[in-house]
Formats: structure tokens, C-alpha cells, sequence
């Protein structure tokens, strides 16, 4: 077993971006920001984003495991050839606090400079104008904490009935903070017919019952310390 996962693992390290099917602006962004090869959680995660089947991502920050689910999101954005769609988006990315909500957004904007994509940031604490003339546009991506994003739902703002990908990053963090009653209200905006991605550092019981409501059948990649070749060997 132990000898096999590190056959894996070595696989994974021998991946290298122009594998994984990105398209060829979000290869040349990489190679700006000077990344070599994708990090395993990163291997792991992009074959299973771009086929899109649902996935849940045992993963920590550190871990590249941002990258993991927005240079996906970008190749299928590239994809697309209409211009968003007034109040909708699609993709929807949910992070517990305004901080990390931000930090994603950048993420967007780095690994997607060399394409055209938009970004709306919808989170609370700020007036709500700047959003809703945004999401009159439409948007490619929206990156959300929950509370706003519903506010926005339930005004009619932001339209959820056209996403095609949304995806729950530090899934733990939003059960600390209270969030899972508004996530299921938002879940159930969502189109039946969807990718649904979620990322966790660890896997309490409300994070696995979430999943097994709102994933189908989903694909579970991890990334801990147990799986460093060097720690199995031991
Ligand atoms: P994250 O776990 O998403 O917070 O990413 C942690 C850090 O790793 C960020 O500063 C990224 O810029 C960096 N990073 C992500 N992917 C790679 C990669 N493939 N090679 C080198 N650095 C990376």
C-alpha cells in the first residue's frame, strides 16, 4: 500500500502544466508567475475539474490548492464564446471571510491576465453599490462570502439559475463561522445540473453530510502530510 501511494505521488511530481490541457494563455500566465510544476493537490485536482465531475479536496493554504480549482475555472472560461449574461455568472467561488474572498479574486486576475475575464468580489462590509452595477453587467466569475451573496440572491441582483461550476473553499471555516444554513439556502438557487467542488483542511461531520446532500458522486483527492513519500518510507 505504502510503496504504492508513493508511485502516485512520484507521478504526480512528474506532471507537468502543458499535461494538463490548459489552454495556452493560462499556460503563459503561469510561466510569468514562474510556477515549474503543478504542486500534487494541484495534479490531483485539475484533471478532475476540467472533466467536470464533482470533487471534494482535503486540502490546507499552502498547499497551491487555490490555483488547483481557479486555473480550471479559467480554462473553461476560455472556452466560452458569449459575453456574461446580465446578473448571472458562471462560476461561483464561496470563501468564509472577505480577506480570502479578495485574495482569490487576485488569484483570478493573475492566472487570467493574458484572457479576458471578469471578476466580481461580492462580500459584506462594504455598500452594496459597487456590486449591483458590477452584476448588471454579468460576470464571468463571482467570489462571494455567503451573507452578501444571498442578500444579492434574494434581491435579484446576482441569478445563480446559469453557473455552471461553484465551488466551497475552506469548507471547515465557513461550518466555524456559522455559515452552513446560508449555504444550503444558496445551494438550492444553484441549477440541478452543475459541478460542484469542495475544499476542506479537515472533514467534520456537518462538511461530509454537506457533501453527500450536494455532490454527485465526487471524486476525493487529499493532500497531507501522510502522503509525503518520505513519511510512508518511515
Ligand atoms: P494557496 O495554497 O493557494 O494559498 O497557495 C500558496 C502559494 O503557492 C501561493 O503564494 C501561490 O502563488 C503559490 N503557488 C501555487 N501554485 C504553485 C506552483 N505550481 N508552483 C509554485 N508556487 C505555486
Amino acid at each position: 500500500m505504502g510503496i504504492r501511494c508513493v508511485a502516485v505521488y512520484e507521478s504526480y511530481q512528474l506532471k507537468q502544466f502543458t499535461d494538463l490541457g490548459l489552454a495556452e494563455p493560462i499556460l503563459r500566465a503561469i510561466k510569468t508567475e514562474g510556477y515549474t510544476a503543478p504542486t500534487p493537490i494541484q495534479a490531483q485536482a485539475i484533471p478532475i475539474m476540467m472533466s467536470g465531475k464533482d470533487m471534494v479536496g482535503i486540502a490546507q493554504t499552502g498547499t497551491g490548492k487555490t490555483a488547483a480549482f481557479v486555473l480550471p475555472l479559467l480554462h473553461r472560461i476560455s472556452e466560452l464564446r458569449d459575453r456574461p449574461i446580465a446578473n448571472h455568472c458562471v462560476a461561483l467561488i464561496l470563501a468564509p471571510t472577505r480577506e480570502l474572498a479578495s485574495q482569490i479574486a487576485d488569484s483570478i486576475r493573475t492566472y487570467g491576465s493574458a484572457m479576458r475575464v471578469s471578476v466580481a468580489i461580492v462580500v459584506g462590509g462594504v455598500k452594496p453599490g459597487g456590486q449591483i452595477r458590477m452584476m448588471a453587467r454579468g460576470v464571468d466569475v463571482v467570489v462571494a462570502t455567503p451573507g452578501r451573496l444571498l442578500d444579492h440572491v434574494q434581491t435579484g441582483v446576482i441569478k445563480l439559475d446559469r453557473t455552471e461550476t461553484v465551488v466551497l473553499d475552506e469548507g471547515d471555516q465557513m461550518l466555524d463561522l456559522g455559515f452552513m444554513p446560508t449555504i444550503r439556502k444558496i445551494m438550492a438557487k444553484l441549477p440541478k445540473k452543475r459541478q460542484t467542488v469542495l475544499f476542506s483542511a479537515t472533514m467534520p461531520q456537518q462538511i461530509r453530510s454537506l457533501a453527500d446532500d450536494f455532490l454527485n458522486q465526487p471524486s476525493e483527492i487529499a493532500v497531507t502530510p501522510t502522503s509525503k513519500p518520505i513519511e510512508l518510507i518511515n
